[in-house]
């Protein structure tokens, strides 16, 4: 028999030969796993420090997509997370859609600017506010069915310009059945070819070349609709910025033309509230 054969049957019959080597053995992950829970729980599953962790070795990074995000994500935004996962407590071994790492990033992350205004970096956020109520407004209005979040915009002054950007980062509940996707896709809008999802890595659709953004979206931010955009990816995570009218124009605040689009927030009220996220 070949002896590297042997080898093999010899560490399977005997898993302790693999012990204080180089091969995860059962035993030693779940205790890993256990220790790294507890100390993560401590600490409230501080983004930063697992973002650290799961660069720190591999076997980190493989607890940290096993477990410690999606932790993260149920510890900092419960409801959040509840709703996400079809109102269904989120189970022990429950995936969701791009996966726990990328909700996690999109919950503590803004994109920053882009290239595009002269600042690429992204940062870490010590609140954001997502709320559903917001969503509803970027939702084209044959797409109210779907649940959206959308966080607050992050304010970004831009060099030479007097408004600030605002950037602001979104997620869908169970895209992959959303109206927004089957309207997108029998629309048959492309792709992008350049952008990516900051979240995920993946392709993404942009709602502006869609022509689905609404115009709730700009009055819902108290942004100018001139340079509002957005995009989703495929997996349902959204990214998107706008020029932020100062608080002291003179109509800031008002509705303007009326709700030609029928968007009725009438319940803006505590339920904003449900995915208040805080360092
Ligand atoms: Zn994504």
């Amino acid at each position: 028999m070949d002896p590297s054969l042997n080898h093999l049957i010899s560490q399977q019959t005997n898993p302790s030969s693999s012990r204080g080597g180089q091969h995860n053995d059962n035993n030693s992950g779940i205790q890993d796993e256990q220790v790294l829970m507890l100390v993560f729980r401590s600490m409230n599953f501080d983004p930063h420090v697992v973002s650290i962790a799961a660069c720190v070795s591999r076997r980190h990074r493989a607890v940290a997509k096993r477990v410690l995000w999606r932790e993260l994500c149920i510890s900092r935004a419960p409801r959040m997370v509840t709703d996400l996962s079809s109102g269904a407590p989120v189970a022990r071994s429950s995936s969701i859609g791009g996966g726990w790492h990328a909700l996690a990033k999109l919950l503590f992350f803004c994109p920053g600017p882009g290239p595009g205004h002269g600042q690429a970096q992204g940062h870490f956020v010590q609140v954001s506010r997502f709320s559903k109520t917001s969503g509803k407004s970027f939702l084209h209005k044959k797409c109210w069915g779907d649940l959206l979040y959308v966080s607050d915009p992050c304010e970004h002054p831009v060099e030479g310009k007097e408004e600030d950007l605002g950037v602001y980062r979104g997620v869908f509940r169970g895209f992959m059945r959303s109206k927004t996707r089957a309207c997108l896709i029998s629309k048959q809008v492309q792709l992008e070819s350049r952008v990516r999802c900051p979240y995920c890595g993946a392709r993404v659709w942009s709602m502006t070349a869609a022509n689905m953004v609404p115009k709730s979206a700009s009055r819902r931010l108290g942004s100018y609709e001139e340079g509002l955009q957005y995009c989703v990816c495929v997996n349902g995570h959204l990214h998107g910025s706008c020029w932020l009218a100062h608080l002291s124009d003179d109509d800031g605040g008002g509705d303007g033309d009326g709700d030609e689009d029928g968007e009725e927030c009438s319940d803006e009220d505590e339920d904003e509230d449900d995915g208040r996220i805080a360092f």
